[in-house]
């Protein structure tokens, strides 16, 4: 447990300094007076933060020592935020001897942060310094995110994304759960009977979409279809035939002679058969994923995915001579009881596949999952060390590098094996614009489906007032639940309405 013992000066900064601490120490408790089973104490007061090391934790440290760093606020809150972060980080390192890949950073777009200096007109050896000195991030971290901020502009250049918008379908069904989700997802033999009214609803959803985009005032007035992506859970756990609805609901509902891009998670392999992807096919999707996460069977039966590594190179084969020729597969590194020789198996039947795509991931462990409601998750990071989990990062790039494919975007999450990222790599041209358009925000993505989130992406007026960001997000979440998204559609609908119609 961690005591944060803040005056009112440092409270203000209390969520920064607590994501950098799970960083440090993740699945730790917090607590805010001086408890005597804390093992840890965290001082802030205006002039300096002040660390001491219990007796029990953390590992390694010396019981009872005490390190202070002084601080020197400003007007600023991000400058402060900032400072006191990167004191803390000086902290913790001297405490426990280690560092993070990410320095101080601990939101999921650190891209933005090479974005925005470019913008500024900085150079490239400028920014490095500056992220690396600032935010105390590797040299190697630092390179990753501006090569891939380059690689961004360059692929947003193919469209004008700023005048259109895209389109996100969730489709919560999966065949099973897999054991490290945290996605809305529920076991399509339980809701095979409901399918249909789902698929009812989303079209509900649809037409509601298509009516206000004709309707002079809205918000999303005028604003052509760029991408679209149908993801969940797994699209393809539907069957054919309802497939082919979807889809044809799509081509019959929306005008989509904008599409630059058409994407389907087909995901689990066990779910792909011939027949969709020859649906997929006709209706025109050019990129799918076919999501292995590792390619060692024991793996695969430890952590819920219920099928086999034939199932992934069967599915993958059927793609190709389906016609796909963007293949996207996913991969997770730091599953449990994976060590670096699984990861090289892992790696090296991936290369015989040669995916167009690659999307490398560093577990995460989100608080729902059963890894962490049915196993001991947090012992589990611990375990992965964030030595062999940057190996296991690194392998990736190699492979991916191997194959031709470059990084083109990037995130993070919480409580990620190693305080590592997640990296998508792709062949030139054959990059997913929806996953940086909606990573970085940077145009309104409208959600459809139970736990889908509408994110309008709106000018900002005044950027000076507004920490020099042009750009501001409106969010609106749909029901997760799709036991009661069902039933509450049209309140679900008569909300929206007002969010991307504020006149109605
Ligand atoms: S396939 Fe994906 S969405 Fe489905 S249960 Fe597994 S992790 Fe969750």
């Amino acid at each position: 447990m961690i005591a944060l013992l803040l005056d009112e000066t440092i409270e203000k900064y209390e969520q920064d300094l607590r994501e950098l601490l799970m960083a440090f120490f993740p699945g730790e408790a917090f607590c805010y007076e001086k408890k005597p089973e804390a093992g840890l104490f965290v001082c802030g007061e205006k002039d300096g933060l002040g660390v001491s090391g219990g007796a029990v934790f953390p590992e390694g440290a010396a019981a009872g020592e005490t390190l202070q760093a002084p601080l020197c606020l400003t007007e600023s809150r991000s400058e402060n935020k900032t400072r006191i972060k990167k004191a803390l980080y000086g902290l913790l390192h001297g405490l426990t001897g280690e560092e993070l890949p990410w320095g101080t950073l601990t939101g999921i777009r650190p891209v933005k942060l090479p974005e925005k200096m470019m913008k500024e007109g900085m150079a490239d050896p400028e920014i490095l310094k500056e992220l690396q000195d600032r935010y105390l991030i590797s040299e190697e971290k630092a390179r990753l995110s501006l090569e891939i901020a380059h690689r961004e502009r360059a692929v947003l250049s193919r469209i004008p994304y700023r005048q259109g918008m895209s389109l996100y379908i969730g489709i919560p069904f999966c065949p099973t759960t897999c054991m490290y989700c945290s996605f809305t997802s529920y076991p399509i033999s339980r809701w095979q009977d409901r399918v249909g009214e789902y698929l009812d609803c989303l079209r509900r959803e649809l037409d509601q979409l298509r009516r206000l985009q004709e309707t002079p005032g809205s918000r999303i007035f005028g604003r052509p279809f760029q991408t679209i992506y149908i993801g969940g859970g797994t699209p393809t756990s539907l069957s054919a035939a309802q497939l082919k609805e979807l889809l044809g609901v799509l081509k019959e509902r929306l005008d989509l002679s904008e599409l630059a891009e058409f994407t389907v998670e087909a995901g689990r392999p066990d779910s792909i058969t011939r027949e969709k992807l020859k649906v997929l096919r006709d209706h025109g999707i050019q990129r799918i994923s076919i999501n292995p996460q590792t390619m060692n069977q024991k793996t695969l039966d430890l952590i819920g995915r219920r099928h086999s590594v034939e199932d992934v190179k069967r599915a993958f084969s059927e793609a190709r001579s389906a016609g796909f020729q963007n293949i996207n597969m996913d991969l997770i590194m730091g599953l449990p009881e994976e060590s670096l020789s699984d990861v090289e198996h892992t790696l090296s039947e991936i290369r015989k596949l040669h995916p167009d795509s690659l999307t490398v991931h560093a577990l995460a462990v989100k608080r729902a999952a059963r890894l962490n409601t049915e196993g001991n998750a947090w012992a589990h990071l611990a375990r992965a060390g964030r030595e062999e989990a940057s190996r296991m990062t690194e392998l990736g790039a190699l492979t991916a590098e191997e194959l031709g494919l470059k990084p083109y975007y990037l995130y993070r999450q919480k409580n990620m094996a190693g305080n590592q990222e997640n990296v998508g790599y792709a062949e030139e041209g054959k990059e997913n614009l929806y996953n940086i358009l909606m990573m970085e925000e940077l145009h309104t993505v409208l959600g459809c489906g139970a736990g889908a989130s509408t994110k309008l992406v709106l000018p900002n007026g005044d950027a000076a007032a507004n920490n020099g960001n042009e750009f501001r997000v409106e969010r609106f979440e749909n029901i997760k639940n799709v036991a009661e998204y069902l039933p509450r559609i049209e309140e679900l609908l008569e909300k929206r309405e007002k969010f991307l119609d504020p006149r109605a």
